[in-house]
């Protein structure tokens, strides 16, 4: 078991300890019900921890009481390898800054991002919303002094209320910081021909979820599964559309890590990362030449980033 990196505040250890945690006690095991009490500090032999109400002994400094709310995706766990693919002036960029970049939702070339089905889908997308609002819209023409609005006036005004919140969901794209990681046992051909275009030298950091979740410097993160599904039927109105991406994307298998920031402008969000965390190898993209590995692990020494650098298992040769 790692320890949480001691370079960020407590809140932030113990947020990276929580999202680990999340949906059971690791003490009880029990998995926990909406709005239960969690206790998340300090364990007797210094390791941060969470709690269930039963358990919140064995936590001996209680630094704070969280309220479990289910999460609609899946937490992976914690020592699942996550992959990331990238060419080597991004890695030396993230070596240099020590930031991950967070980019906003909305810059993603999948224009599904934060989506809840397809655009001919608009009337089934209205109607799912239409009893919620229909509430709404009553309530307020009461408040306004029409206490027996006719029907027209009510589908006016729901009209107008509809595509006012699909505005703002389509708006809050802006408002998701997300950084993608590919998780998988073992590295994968697909994903340096995606990431790394022909002839082209890159490498992969190699993370585990634990990794991930202990290296990032700032609290009320969420990593978690994206789901593929087929948009056969549009998201429910209160799914969380971030979390979800369309099957023809599932070989990404991704995992990723998400901030939410209202009112922030920028296109993305660099964080600050403890790196010696969140790298456990580093891999050298296939047919990259023996001066690049050499550089690659030159540079890392420059930045004291003392880890195994691996050529890629695609440059062995076969024996028949
Ligand atoms: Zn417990």
């Amino acid at each position: 078991m790692l320890q949480p990196s001691t370079l960020f505040t407590e809140e932030i250890r113990i947020y990276q300890e929580h999202i680990l945690n999340y949906g059971y006690c690791p003490f009880c095991n029990r998995n926990l019900a909406q709005g239960e009490n969690v206790y998340a500090g300090e364990r007797a032999d210094g390791y941060i921890s969470v709690a269930c109400e039963s358990c919140k002994d064995m936590i001996s400094t209680y630094v704070k009481k969280i309220v479990y709310h289910p999460k609609e995706y899946d937490v992976p766990n914690r020592n699942v390898p996550l992959w990331r693919y990238q060419d080597f002036p991004k890695f030396v960029s993230l070596l240099d800054c020590g930031e991950l970049f967070f980019t906003r939702a909305d810059k993603f070339e999948d224009v599904f991002e934060g989506a809840r089905g397809f655009n001919f889908q608009k009337e089934a997308i209205y109607d799912k919303l239409k009893p919620s609002l229909t509430l709404k819209v009553k309530s307020q023409l009461r408040a306004a002094g029409i206490e027996n609005p006719t029907d027209d006036e009510v589908d006016k005004k729901l009209i107008e209320e509809t595509e006012a919140l699909l505005e703002t969901q389509w708006k809050k794209r802006k408002e998701y910081f997300v950084s993608c990681w590919h998780a998988n046992e073992r590295e994968s051909e697909a994903m340096w021909k995606l990431y790394i275009t022909a002839k082209k030298q890159g490498i992969a950091i190699q993370t585990t979820m634990e990794r991930l979740c202990y290296s990032i410097g700032k609290s009320g993160f969420e990593v978690g599964k994206v789901k593929y599904i087929s948009y056969d039927v549009p998201l429910e109105s209160d799914a969380e559309p971030i979390w979800y991406k369309r099957t023809a994307f599932s070989h990404e298998n991704e995992v990723r890590a998400i901030f939410r920031e209202v009112g922030n402008c920028l296109e993305g969000m660099s964080v600050r990362m403890d790196l010696n965390m969140l790298i456990e190898r580093v891999y050298i993209s296939p047919s990259a030449p023996s001066w690049f590995a050499e550089l690659v692990k030159r540079v890392m020494n420059k930045y004291g980033l003392n880890k195994p650098v691996e050529y890629s298992r695609l440059d062995e040769k076969p024996i028949y």
